[in-house]
């Protein structure tokens, strides 16, 4: 039996030990916090989608919504809700140039296989989205994508874990990696030392300072981001799809009776944080953002009561070209990172844990891995739809 230690118990680590788990490995996650899942996971707007614009993209995260789909059956777990809610992503755009690219990127996904996104435009989405400005002049619509609750994801994968050889260890913070004759063997704690067959860097914003306490630079920065969520108010469209404004990238979604909102703004690399603060700000900007192509958000932002605002912030781990870096650090034996998911990794979930663990056994080979952290053209982002 191969030891895997996890370092980080976010929605990551812990499908990744749900999976490693089921291949047959024994696992131990170590976790800082006194819970789970409490640093980005916690953050994210919860946002799934499968309207990517590289072929591989495409494929990954078809199956990992597919996984989100029928995920109480995947894992066994009758009734387990995630409150997958596939109301759609809607990105909509007011410049003709931006439509044009929207027209050729669905042509795109239809013939690598995502043949169930529409172009809209004209009378039809706006008959469709009554919602919208009328400066919006087209869209593309997936109703499958939508949004799930990242917290109940994680508990079931986490229960699901607890049937095979797993253990979780809140309140353990990795302080260093144990490197013995050029090899990764383990990890120190306050509370000891931990010795593995693999290390598993799977900490969010804090995994390229760990890859250096064993002397490895990983390619990967945490950048703020905000999240802002609006408790009930009756002009928000409850039905609604996540809208994306593509010209700008603000973007909301209904949650529950309110709407959270978000918007990826320009912003500087930051060291990595366990509570990050928000710029009280943010609020304004990202209403005064999407109301350009959403104005029934003015009447919101001018009825707003202060309590009925909830702001705040985390971390993406940004990578170059904004794909995760998963699978064996380069000249590093035993080290091992499922990171970088640069503001998708609670709808890359399923997939990037999944493919973690048949890299560890084989099933996959090493040659076959579109994330390796050595991988050709890692500078070269995907395109606009990346950021958002
Ligand atoms: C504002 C915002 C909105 C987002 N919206 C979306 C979205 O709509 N859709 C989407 O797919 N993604 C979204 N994301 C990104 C998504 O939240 C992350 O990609 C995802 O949560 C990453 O999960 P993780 O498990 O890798 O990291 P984390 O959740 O950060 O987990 C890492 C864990 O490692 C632990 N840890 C760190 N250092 C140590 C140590 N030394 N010892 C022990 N434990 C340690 C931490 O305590 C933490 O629990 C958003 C992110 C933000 C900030």
């Amino acid at each position: 039996m191969t030891r895997i230690l996890i370092i980080g118990g976010g929605i990551v680590g812990v499908a990744s030990a749900y999976f490693l788990g089921k291949a047959g490995f024994q696992v131990d996650l170590l976790e800082r916090e006194i819970t789970l899942g409490s640093l980005t996971t916690a953050a994210s707007l919860q946002a799934v989608r499968a309207q990517f614009a590289d072929p591989v993209n495409i494929r990954f995260m078809q199956e990992s919504l597919g996984f989100y789909e029928t995920f109480a059956q995947q894992l066994d777990l009758p009734g387990h809700d995630i409150g997958f809610h596939q109301q759609g992503y809607l990105f909509v755009t007011g410049d003709e140039a931006v439509a044009a690219r929207q027209r050729q990127r669905v042509a795109f996904q239809h013939a690598h296989g995502l043949t169930d996104v529409e172009y809209l435009e004209g009378e039809e989405l706006h008959r469709r989205f009554p919602y919208l400005a009328r400066e919006a002049l087209a869209a593309t619509f997936r109703q499958r994508d939508g949004w799930i609750s990242a917290h109940e994801a994680l508990l079931g994968f986490r229960q699901a874990a607890r049937r095979y050889d797993v253990r979780f260890h809140l309140q353990t913070e990795v302080l260093s990696l144990t490197v013995r004759h050029g090899r990764v063997v383990g990890a120190r704690t306050a509370a000891g030392d931990w010795e593995a067959d693999a290390v598993v860097l799977a900490a969010g914003p804090f995994t390229a300072q760990l890859a250096r306490t064993a002397g490895v630079e990983l390619p990967l920065q945490p950048v703020r981001r905000h999240r802002v969520v609006i408790g009930a108010h009756d002009a928000i469209p409850h039905w609604a799809p996540m809208t994306i404004d593509e010209d700008t990238g603000a973007h909301w979604r209904p949650e529950g009776p309110g709407a959270a909102l978000a918007w990826v703004e320009p912003e500087p690399p930051s060291p990595p944080q366990r509570h990050v603060s928000p710029d009280p700000n943010f609020t304004f900007r990202v209403m005064e953002g999407v109301y350009r192509l959403n104005p029934f958000w003015l009447d919101v932002a001018e009825t707003l009561k202060r309590d009925n605002v909830f702001l705040h912030a985390g971390q993406y781990t940004v990578s170059p070209d904004h794909n995760p870096l998963i699978g064996p650090v380069p000249d590093v034996p035993g080290l091992w990172v499922i990171s970088g998911f640069s503001g998708h990794g609670v709808m890359a979930t399923p997939a990037s844990a999944r493919l973690l663990a048949d890299l560890l056994t084989g099933h996959t080979p090493l040659a076959e891995n579109p994330y390796a952290v050595d991988r050709s053209g890692l500078e070269k982002a995907e395109g606009e739809l990346m950021v958002l």
